[in-house]
């Protein structure tokens, strides 16, 4: 396979003024392969979305590179430069109740996109549309509908028909499923899951699910405070995980089956994931790691090979 997407110490700080900034991600460095499924976890405040955003330009970059297909993209999103990128990079929110427009019929949020990057005519992108309803598991007669007429399942499909009519090569999903109902999660995924294998998208997958995050994924990525601290093959890194910060993620995940959750050894994290604001010396994860040494507090571990899977993990333990 080779490389769609190429980060190099991508970094974004939001400035908050009075000399405060938050360090959203820092320095963060890793490939996704062409078709390839990257699931990308960690605690809320771990800078995950900010990573996705930033990645398609939704955020200007503090510092450091994104490569499309070798192409380094312009560091400001509203060049045009950026925006003749924009049509092949393309997100799925998390939350389908705001991110569609309530005052624009169904049909009309669909082919807004390809009319806009002038891919199609109005009645092309219109018929494209009532197509697109259809592969996401909705009926073409739903065009002349409003959003607020579906349910959160129905409008994440919408959300996924908008994004997709576009054509796109890599998509962002920003926790798709995790506005919905436990009942409708796995369809949501089933689909984007087809969709990918019939349309061979790459994708970053954002998620708290670790189990739906191990079901979709090729590699699973974690991040921690604005770190990345882990990224391998999703089953190394979820049965075998290296990092201290991944084995207590992955200890203190509920399991869907409950008899193993009965016999699961309850592991919380102890403390509260530190502020971005005032980001720690050394290890981000010191003040919470069972097993931090003097080392950690100093000096800041590096992602580095840790066996012969392709495993990455940013430690002194390795
Ligand atoms: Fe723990 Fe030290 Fe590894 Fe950080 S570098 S995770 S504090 S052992």
């Amino acid at each position: 396979m080779s490389e769609l997407i190429r980060i190099r110490s991508l970094t974004k700080h939001f400035d908050m003024g009075r000399g405060q900034r938050v360090h959203a991600i820092d320095n963060i460095s890793f490939d996704i392969a062409e078709r390839e499924i990257v699931g990308l976890v960690g605690e809320s405040g771990s800078g995950k979305s900010t990573l996705g955003k930033t990645l398609l330009g939704l955020h200007d970059k503090t510092a450091g590179e994104v490569y499309y297909r070798d192409e380094l993209l312009p560091q400001h999103y509203h060049s045009s430069d950026y925006r003749r990128h924009a049509r092949r990079m393309q997100m799925i929110f998390q939350d389908p109740y705001s991110s569609l427009n309530p005052r624009m019929t169904v049909g009309e949020i669909i082919a807004e996109g390809p009319r806009l990057h002038g891919m199609m005519t109005a009645a092309q992108a219109r018929e494209a549309a009532g197509e697109w309803l259809r592969r996401v598991g909705l009926h073409p007669d739903h065009m002349s509908r409003y959003p607020h007429e579906f349910s959160g399942g129905q409008r994440q499909r919408i959300g996924i028909a908008r994004a997709l009519i576009l054509e796109p090569e890599f998509v962002v999903c920003d926790e798709p499923i995790s506005a919905l109902d436990v009942s409708v999660q796995a369809q949501v995924v089933n689909l984007l899951s087809e969709l990918q294998a019939s349309l061979g998208l790459t994708l970053l997958f954002i998620a708290h699910d670790l189990s739906m995050v191990r079901y979709v994924s090729d590699r699973m990525a974690v991040m921690y405070l604005g770190s990345l601290v882990e990224i391998g093959p999703v089953d190394e890194v979820y049965f075998e995980p290296r990092h201290p910060y991944t084995q207590v993620l992955i200890a203190s995940n509920p399991e869907p089956d409950p008899e193993s959750e009965r016999q699961r050894v309850s592991t919380s994290i102890r403390g509260e994931i530190s502020s971005p604001v005032n980001v720690p010396e050394g290890c981000r994860f010191a003040a919470r790691c069972p097993r931090a040494m003097e080392e950690c507090r100093r000096v800041t571990p590096v992602l580095k090979p840790v066996d012969e899977s392709g495993r990455l993990v940013a430690c002194h333990l390795y």
